[in-house]
Parts: C-alpha cells; sequence; structure tokens
C-alpha cells in the first residue's frame, strides 16, 4: 500500500530544526523515481473529480511534488515563497508563528480574478501556512479549490482549521 511505503521510507529526524520537535524528513522519497511517480500517479487519482486551474506551493518542500503534480495535469504552477525571495511585484500575508511571525509573497499576476487554485505543501501540521496561503489566494480574489499534502499530522488537527476554506483535502501519508 501506497500510504505505508512512504511511511516506511520517510525519516524521523528527532530535535530538528530545534529541540523537541521531530521532523520527517521527506528526501529519502526523492531518491525512489518509481515511488515519485506512484505518488504524483495516487494525487492524480484522488483529485480526478476536482475542478481547479492551477496550483500553488509552498516554499520549499511544497514545489516538489506541486510542481510534478501540475506539469503532469498540464496545469500551472504558483510558487508561494517567504518574504524578499520572489522577483517581481508582490502581494504579501503575515501569520503567527509559535514565537513571532512569517510572511509569506506571492506575484500579483499570479493567477487571474476568480481562478479556482489547489493548495499543496508537503506536509500539514497545525495548518497555519496554509490558513495564511488561504487567505492571500483570497486577498487576490481567487477561489480555494482545495488542499493536497503528501503528510498530515492529524493529531494536529490541521484539517479542521482549513474546512472554512473548503471541503476538499487530500493527503496521503496520515498519521493520527
Ligand atoms: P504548519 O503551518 O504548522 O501546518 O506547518 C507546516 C509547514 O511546516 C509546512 O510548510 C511544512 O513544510 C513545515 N513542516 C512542519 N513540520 C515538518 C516536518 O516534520 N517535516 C517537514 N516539514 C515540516
Amino acid at each position: 500500500m501506497l500510504e505505508n511505503q512512504i511511511k516506511n521510507v520517510i525519516r524521523d529526524i528527532k530535535d530538528f530544526p530545534k529541540p523537541g520537535i521531530i521532523f520527517k524528513d521527506i528526501t529519502p522519497i526523492l531518491k525512489d523515481q518509481k515511488l515519485c511517480s506512484d505518488i504524483v500517479d495516487e494525487f492524480v487519482l484522488q483529485i480526478k473529480d476536482l475542478e481547479f486551474d492551477a496550483i500553488a506551493g509552498i516554499e520549499s518542500r511544497g514545489f516538489l511534488f506541486g510542481l510534478m503534480l501540475a506539469n503532469k495535469l498540464n496545469k500551472p504552477f504558483i510558487p508561494i515563497r517567504k518574504s524578499g525571495k520572489l522577483p517581481f511585484k508582490t502581494i504579501q500575508q503575515s501569520y503567527d508563528l509559535e514565537y513571532g511571525s512569517a510572511i509569506i509573497e506571492i506575484h500579483e499576476d499570479a493567477f487571474e480574478p476568480n481562478s479556482k487554485i489547489l493548495i499543496h505543501d508537503d506536509l500539514l501540521a497545525t495548518g497555519g501556512t496554509v490558513e495564511a496561503t488561504s487567505l492571500l489566494i483570497q486577498k487576490m480574489k481567487g477561489e480555494i479549490a482545495g488542499y493536497s499534502f503528501l503528510i498530515s499530522l492529524d493529531f494536529l488537527n490541521g484539517k479542521e482549521k482549513l474546512r472554512k476554506f473548503s471541503e476538499n483535502n487530500f493527503s496521503l501519508a496520515n498519521y493520527q
């Protein structure tokens, strides 16, 4: 089963990037070309009934499968980046972190108003990053078509936070 294959390949790194955090390292997946294409195929299957115009991927690990998926489906890919990284004119959204706050940005011409956007990231934890991304898409007059994640840490209840934007939430490896 693909979910187990993904879970078997992911590495848990203790105390990264800070003491007390167990970080799920997805880089071993990227060394396995067959697993990567199986993952893209499974995403394609899960979202087959979803209508959307583009995929927005969140820096930086959201670029990996976000771009592969967009390319496979012949859809545009939109990078969402941390403040100061995008070269053209941007729209911003700030959000709270455990300590302090952060800003994410999108190019102001990333998509046309009323476009339906699928938001993609490697991992859903508390949902703070994707919530900010959703607000950013709405600021640009986009519609949230749904979400896709490689991993969901279900015990942190991120999916609950996203329900107000869209009920469509797809994730391949779920941790209860
Ligand atoms: P959230 O905002 O709390 O949902 O955190 C999700 C964001 O943090 C995503 O952009 C992830 O890439 C990153 N992240 C949090 N924990 C991990 C982890 O264990 N592995 C990989 N990325 C993580």
